[in-house]
């Protein structure tokens, strides 16, 4: 079976994330996508960025009624700083049967050669990427385990939402209402 990996803060998650995810998942070969919440870095403490456990939460909520969507908390448990290649491995040695693939945006292409162990997430994973604005050429996409995936571009961040909540104006549509419900409730992000 193969799995995309959606890797993020998902501070909070958006529909952004959720559109694409479902594009991987619907028109690829990717069967699941497994989003993966990255843990708060205890060496460097980033204002605005809620527990990983809400994040968790909200993640959890918003892809409830999708069977092929799934959320892990694995990286909480991992040494910190995350590196993805450390993530793959620990996931490839617990489910031997999986086969997992890493989703990222287009513009991540150009700095990918500096991520820890990037020949080996090539040659050992591989990637399937969704354009993004300004995306640089990048030669990483002639790996023969790098898939570009068509999707449109969808400029919404989680830096707009927060932003938008912190003005005390609406993010209905921009996330999923059970989100907008959990961010109102426990007063998140004010
Ligand atoms: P922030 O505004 O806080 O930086 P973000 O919206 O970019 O957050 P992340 O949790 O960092 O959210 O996103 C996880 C991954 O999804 C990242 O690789 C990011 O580039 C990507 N992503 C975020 N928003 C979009 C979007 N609208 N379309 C496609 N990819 C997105």
């Amino acid at each position: 079976m193969k799995i995309g990996l959606f890797f993020g803060s998902f501070n909070p998650i958006h529909v952004g994330h959720l559109i694409i995810a479902n594009i991987m998942a619907e028109t690829t070969d990717l069967q699941k996508v497994w989003f993966i919440v990255s843990p708060q870095n205890p060496f460097k403490p980033s204002k605005g960025l809620l527990h990983e456990f809400d994040r968790y939460d909200m993640v959890r909520a918003a892809i409830h009624d999708n069977f092929k969507f799934e959320v892990s908390d694995i990286e909480f448990h991992l040494p910190k700083p995350s590196y993805t290649i450390h993530t793959l491995v620990h996931l490839q040695e617990r489910h031997p049967d999986k086969q997992f693939k890493v989703i990222v945006g287009e513009d991540n292409l150009e700095r990918f050669a500096h991520w820890k162990n990037y020949q080996q997430i090539l040659d050992n994973y591989g990637l399937y990427v969704y354009p993004r604005p300004n995306a640089q050429p990048s030669h990483i996409k002639l790996h023969p385990n790098v898939q570009m995936v068509e999707a449109p571009l969808l400029d919404i961040s989680a830096t707009f939402i927060r932003n938008k909540i912190r003005n005390n104006q609406s993010v209905r549509y921009l996330v999923p209402d059970v989100v907008a419900e959990m961010i109102a409730t426990k007063k998140f992000y004010l």
